[in-house]
């Protein structure tokens, strides 16, 4: 899975019709891509809470320029997390769906990029932290839509079909790049690519940092070069996943990766 594709935005009636293929390919999945684009935040109601502290989270360099000084606004997407309990500790990968009634509040973050509102205050602090030792680092992807995730299928799809693959052929190599929606971690809000700002960092100082700091913070590196047989994806020292300070620590301590964690 490839992580670090930008997301981009389609005019509305194209995601519609992307949605209407989407649901007439899917049949009865249709019900979960409806319930899943609930959380866009773009459809629901948002209010102000969050300051303008979180342009200090990326400041995303080829926006620095023109965006300086600009007000940030926090957006919720309404979302509640049902079932609250252990939210942090949610298994997302392609054998575990996120749940049809996965629910989440959203914080925009100043380079438009959203997060879970409740991993927002630690992701801060770790970039505060990573700042202040020299570091310079933005959240590179962070909180998609499914149809976001559709949409980075679908284009990689056809960018086999376009070097001549088949169909069956373009959709088996694309899955080995992309998650199949509904199975990644950004659909649910608490995991984040984080990229150096290479005009000032490198990405192995940025990412060596994370790597041995996150857990502090409760992030721990979700797609180790090392666990790759269990996880399923290929090393992405840029992702980063919330699971708690407490599981964290220990993922990090024992050198485990999620799924052995959880006893998978
Ligand atoms: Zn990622």
């Amino acid at each position: 899975m490839k992580c670090k594709t930008r997301r981009r935005k389609k005019p509305p009636c194209i995601v519609w019709i992307t949605l209407l293929l989407s649901f007439s390919v899917l049949g009865a999945a249709g019900g979960t891509l409806a319930s899943v684009m609930l959380t866009d935040p773009g459809s629901e109601s948002s209010e102000d809470s969050v300051t303008g502290r979180q342009k200090e989270i990326h400041p995303e360099t080829d926006e620095n320029a023109s965006g300086k000084g600009s007000e940030e606004e926090a957006e919720s997407g309404n979302i509640d997390t049902a079932g609250s309990e252990e939210w942090e500790l949610i298994l997302v990968n392609s054998t575990h769906p996120i749940p049809e009634d996965y629910e989440v509040t959203l914080t925009l973050l100043s380079n438009g990029r959203q997060v879970d509102s409740r991993i927002y205050p630690e992701l801060q602090e770790m970039f505060d932290d990573c700042r202040a030792a020299g570091y310079q680092l933005f959240v590179r992807e962070g909180y998609r839509t499914h149809e976001d995730q559709q949409q980075l299928m679908d284009e990689r799809i056809q960018a086999y079909r376009d070097e001549g693959y088949s169909q069956e052929e373009a959709e088996r190599l694309a899955k080995q790049w992309v998650a199949v929606p509904g199975t990644s971690e950004h659909e649910l809000g608490i995991a984040v690519d984080i990229n150096a700002d290479t005009s000032i960092s490198s990405s192995e100082e940025v990412y060596g940092w994370l790597e041995q700091n996150s857990f502090r913070y409760g992030f721990i590196l979700r797609y180790p070069a090392d666990k790759t047989e269990i996880t399923g994806i290929s090393n992405e020292p840029w992702h980063f996943r919330y699971v708690g300070k407490e599981a964290a620590s220990e993922i990090y301590e024992e050198g485990l990766c999620l799924e052995e964690y959880l006893g998978l």
